[in-house]
């Protein structure tokens, strides 16, 4: 075990606060890294702020962060895949059972026995597990991404959680050229829906309630943008939609989405509200249309996803930030506040 610096919440209203967390050292399948760079993802707000408290309560103290980029500093005798010095990353988990259907599969993100990467039940120390609010982590090869040398580490790191986030139920629901497809919220899952539908050949149509986010969507890929405060707008686009991404993190009227939805069309939240959302049945059942739910994404696929971003030159536009603007940081977020996704440059925890 080695110690190592982080920043942690003492409980839902506590602000962070410096603190010292206990890594295991990297043996057979670990990977030490020293983190570079982590997004700052709602969840990780909604996690260290309790608002989950129903599905997902917060142990405490608290280190959130799953969108870890960082390199490769040691290895256990019996990893293969990395050497120190690469360029990696970890998202939203660090473990799984490895032997069930949907492991099998590659499908982790649906393993009945997960560890995430903060706030789970550590295996190997006990407690919880804590995420990249940190100086390093160790993680078993398993759940170690590559991440292209080409891209931006400050840039890729919201990849490993809003990338893959975006990108997977995109993948899954047929995204391509000659589809219409809609993402509703232009923050850090937004945006990046809006870069992958785009890159993907879809028309692409972002719905904000800013209109000073319009135009940049325009710049971020979209086709259009829509006012959602506008009925108008909306309007002119009834049931014309193919699919739609939502990724709205607060209550909010998915029913004036789903009357955007051609027959057959698909809404997928990846948004998590605390709060359950009022669903008008006439609208799905009308046209045959369907709302879905999708987390994450396996480890294949976001190592896919990765690929994608490298080959297309893909990442999120961030605000790099250093971690002791933690708090404020968060304060935007509510306000919704950012452009698109704060990054913590961890160099700022090792001064
Ligand atoms: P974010 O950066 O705060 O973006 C959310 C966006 O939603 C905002 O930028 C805003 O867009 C819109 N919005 C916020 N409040 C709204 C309201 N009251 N009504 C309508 N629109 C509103 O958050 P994020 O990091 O992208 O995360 C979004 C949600 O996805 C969170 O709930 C998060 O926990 C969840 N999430 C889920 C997964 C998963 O696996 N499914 C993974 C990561 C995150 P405009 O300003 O453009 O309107
Ligand atoms: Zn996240």
């Amino acid at each position: 075990m080695y110690n190592a610096k982080a920043y942690s919440v003492a409980s839902s209203t506590s602000p962070f606060a410096r603190t010292t967390i206990a890594r295991r050292d990297p043996t057979g399948h670990d990977v030490q890294i020293e983190i570079l760079f982590c997004g700052i993802c709602h969840s990780d707000l909604h996690v260290a702020r309790n608002e989950w408290s129903v599905a997902m309560p917060a142990v405490y103290p608290c280190v959130p962060g799953h969108e870890i980029v960082g390199r490769v500093t040691k290895v256990g005798s019996g990893v293969t895949r990395f050497k120190p010095g690469d360029l990696v990353g970890v998202g939203c988990m660090v473990d799984s059972d490895r032997t069930c259907p949907e492991c099998q599969a590659g499908l982790e993100q649906f393993c009945p026995n997960t560890t995430l990467t903060y706030n789970s039940p550590d295996k190997h120390l006990g407690g919880v597990t804590y995420g990249g609010y940190s100086e390093s982590v160790v993680v078993d090869e398993h759940f170690v991404l590559r991440v292209p040398p080409s891209l931006d580490p400050a840039g890729a790191a919201p990849l490993l959680c809003a990338g893959i986030t975006t990108y997977s139920p995109m993948r899954h629901w047929g995204v391509t050229k000659g589809k219409k497809v809609g993402v509703v919220g232009l923050g850090g899952l937004g945006h990046m829906g809006v870069k992958f539908a785009h890159a993907l050949g879809a028309h692409v149509v972002a719905f904000t309630r800013s209109p000073a986010k319009k135009e940049a969507a325009l710049r971020l890929g979209a086709d259009e943008a829509v006012v959602s405060r506008n009925p108008d707008e909306m309007k002119r686009h009834a049931g014309s939609f193919d699919f739609i991404l939502d990724t709205v993190a607060a209550d909010h009227d998915v029913g004036a989405y789903i009357q955007l939805l051609c027959r057959d069309g698909n809404i997928t939240l990846v948004g998590a509200p605390a709060k359950p959302l009022a669903v008008p049945a006439f609208g799905l059942l009308l046209g045959r249309r369907s709302l879905s739910g999708s987390p994450i994404g396996g480890i294949r696929e976001t190592q896919e996803m990765l690929d994608f971003c490298g080959a297309h030159h893909i990442t999120a536009d961030v605000e790099v930030i250093p971690i002791q603007k933690v708090d404020e940081a968060y304060e935007r977020l509510l306000r919704s506040d950012v452009r698109y996704r704060f990054s913590i440059d961890m160099a700022s925890l090792r001064l």
